[in-house]
């Protein structure tokens, strides 16, 4: 267990209509009324957070989106800019998702221009990474993660960074039931905090939160959150019942 604040965070995916996510998230806020020393996130879908946010005003659980464009404005159908995700009361967002790189295209250097986007509005990054199993299996874990940050964060300076979280999640552990050990989490965690050391100074690296991501139930987080350098948990499945996310954040 590590010295920096835990968070614990909840993907809601496609999931939960706006009436649906404020029933869910009025729940939640009654549920971990009582958590101290852990920061909870939940991210709804994009309709549904203005209403889940008014919900939750007042509560110790931040908004999240589950993505950004990275332009201001513009003729770009369909998508959200940062400065309405702010306006919707979001404070932080998702970004890189392998849902996202998987299905629509989503690349290193969009991730780029996205974290970009989110810091120049006070938005929260939660940066996704993570390796297939394929890559895994050929043995390029280190490398699949070394090219995500770098390129990811490529231009940045660690001044500008101080408030984004990452997230490890390997892919082939994403909504399948197959959790990597404490051991594996630990493993990549380490690889991607030495690696934002080289790059950005001890001082971030020893304060940034790095979440691990991936199957993550209430019958697993307590060993993962002891490992030294997982620091939380980006949750799918597992965040869409209340009363189960609930016993993440009081994983203790
Ligand atoms: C996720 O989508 O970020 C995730 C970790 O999903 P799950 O918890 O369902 O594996």
């Amino acid at each position: 267990m590590s010295s920096r604040t835990p968070l614990i965070a909840g993907n809601w995916k496609m999931h939960k209509t706006g009436t649906q996510a404020v029933e869910a998230a009025g729940k939640l806020k009654r549920l971990v009324d009582a958590a101290r020393d852990v920061e909870i996130m939940i991210a709804p879908t994009y309709t549904a957070l203005y209403q889940v946010a008014q919900t939750l005003k007042g509560s110790a659980i931040a908004v999240g989106a589950q993505d950004l464009f990275y332009e201001k404005q513009g003729a770009f159908t369909g998508k959200i800019s940062s400065e309405m995700l702010v306006d919707a009361g979001c404070s932080h967002v998702i970004i890189g998702h392998s849902e996202r790189r998987q299905f629509f295209g989503e690349t290193d250097e969009t991730v780029n221009r996205k974290i970009q986007a989110a810091l120049s509005a006070d938005l929260i990054p939660v940066f996704c990474i993570g390796e297939s199993e394929a890559q895994r299996e050929a043995g390029d874990t280190f490398s699949v993660l070394d090219k995500q940050v770098r390129v990811g964060l490529k231009d940045f300076v660690s001044e500008a960074l101080t408030r984004i979280v990452i997230a490890y999640e390997p892919v082939w552990a994403i909504g399948t039931g197959k959790t990597a050990t404490r051991e594996q989490a630990q493993e990549a965690h380490q690889f991607i905090r030495s690696l934002l050391e080289t790059l950005f100074g001890k001082p971030f690296a020893d304060t940034v939160r790095i979440l691990y991501g991936g199957s993550v139930k209430p019958d697993n987080v307590r060993a993962l959150m002891e490992m030294p350098d997982v620091d939380g948990a980006l949750v799918g499945g597992a965040s869409l019942d209340p009363e189960t996310f609930s016993k993440l954040v009081f994983y203790n």
